[in-house]
């Protein structure tokens, strides 16, 4: 298992969570109040705070990463969807364990789907 912190909810759930995906070095999950049709998370193994230290992947676990953004959406039956990262709280970031948000309306379908998450819950400075 990859470097993880103690106290992470994704550090814990990516080794025992009820995975809709697995594949090497990453999970992925059902987001526990989604706000599409469709709400997967795709959790990497590796603990890293947010997608600003994406560095910290080398060239083949970030090439990795991605296509199992894209296998996970297919997956779980969606050909039209989005993708979304958080980055920082005044972003919408809640958990500190970067992860990737996988939005469908359904199976070939983007209706309903919100353009961005959580933006609605931040303030105006
Ligand atoms: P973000 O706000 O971008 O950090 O996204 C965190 C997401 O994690 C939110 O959409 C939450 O609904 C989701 N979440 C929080 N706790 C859990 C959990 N125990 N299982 C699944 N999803 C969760
Ligand atoms: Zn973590």
């Amino acid at each position: 298992m990859p470097k993880q912190h103690d106290d992470c909810l994704f550090c814990s759930i990516a080794r025992e969570g009820a995975y809709v995906h697995k594949g090497k070095g990453f999970v992925a999950i059902n987001d526990i109040n989604p706000i599409a049709p469709v709400h997967v998370l795709v959790i990497p193994e590796r603990h890293v705070d947010t997608f600003r230290e994406v560095e910290s992947f080398d060239a083949k676990e970030s090439k990795r990463m991605l296509e199992f953004v894209a296998e996970t959406a297919e997956k779980v039956g969606l050909r039209d969807y989005r993708v979304v990262v958080n980055v920082g709280p005044s972003a919408g970031q809640s958990v500190f364990h970067l992860h990737w948000h996988i939005l469908g309306g359904g199976p070939g379908s983007v209706e309903d789907v919100p353009s961005a998450v959580a933006t609605a819950e931040v303030e105006e400075e």
